[in-house]
Formats: structure tokens, sequence, C-alpha cells
């Protein structure tokens, strides 16, 4: 048992530049609530990458503007002993997420709780991201 749900702890979701030091960090239930239908579904634990992010991090991402990681909206994870592609295709059908991610050289999936009207699906291969079309679905076996 997690100190925040079955199978999750605070510090999971923590920013881990060593500037903040982890503090004030935010994290959206929902996509705790996601992350657990994962676990349930492989039997595995789930590995976080990457969850809240401070705005001191968020900026050394180069992100143009503050990203749903800063709001705590936003997950990168991998499924341990699960192939990236494997997990890709089970957490797509999981209800509320609403931005998806397929990273396949990092070998995360990024999440997050966007609102549904700007629903997104996409790929990112070496330093280019890319609408996640059929083709590339063909590709990557999604
Ligand atoms: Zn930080």
């Amino acid at each position: 048992m997690g100190d925040l749900s079955e199978h999750f702890n605070h510090k999971d979701f923590k920013c881990a530049c060593p500037e903040c030091r982890g503090e004030g960090f935010k994290i959206h239930l929902g996509l705790v609530g996601i992350l657990e239908a994962v676990v349930e579904h492989f039997q595995k634990p789930v590995k976080i990458k990457s969850a809240f992010w401070c705005e001191a991090f968020n900026e050394k991402q180069k992100k143009e503007k503050l990203s749903l990681h800063v709001k705590g909206k936003a997950v990168h994870f991998s499924v341990e002993g699960i192939p990236i592609s494997e997990a890709f295709k089970f957490t797509e059908t999981i209800p509320g997420i609403n931005g998806i991610g397929f990273y396949p050289q990092e070998e995360f999936i990024h999440i997050d709780t966007r609102p549904v009207e700007k629903k997104d699906a996409w790929i990112k291969e070496g330093e280019r991201y890319s609408p996640l079309t059929q083709d590339k679905r063909r590709q990557y076996g999604l």
C-alpha cells in the first residue's frame, strides 16, 4: 500500500530537479486512478519517470509555455517487463486520458488529462514530434 493510493506514493510524482527539492508538487488524482488501472491490468509495477515539474524545471525543458506537468496533469511512465507498445495499447483504452504520447526511444508513455476538446495522440522520434497516424501505428505495432 502506497501513501497516495494502493500502489503509489507521493514521492513518485515529485519534481526530480535539485532546485525545488520536490517541494510543493501537485498531482491530478485522475492520473493516479489511470495508473492504478494499468497496474491492475498488467499485474506489474508501473515505473514513473517524470510527473510534476516545477516552473524552473519546465523552463529547462525548453518548453515555450507552461506544460501540463506544471499543473500536475501529466505523467511519463513505463510498465516493468512489458513492451512499451503493449503498455501503450492498453493505456489508450482507459477513459479520461485526453493526451497520449508514444516515446519508443526513451521507452515511456506520456499521458495527460487536458480538456477533451484538445484531445491529441502523438509520437516522438528522435527530436521530432508527429501525429500518431495509422501509418505510424502500423510501423510500431500499435
Ligand atoms: Zn523542480
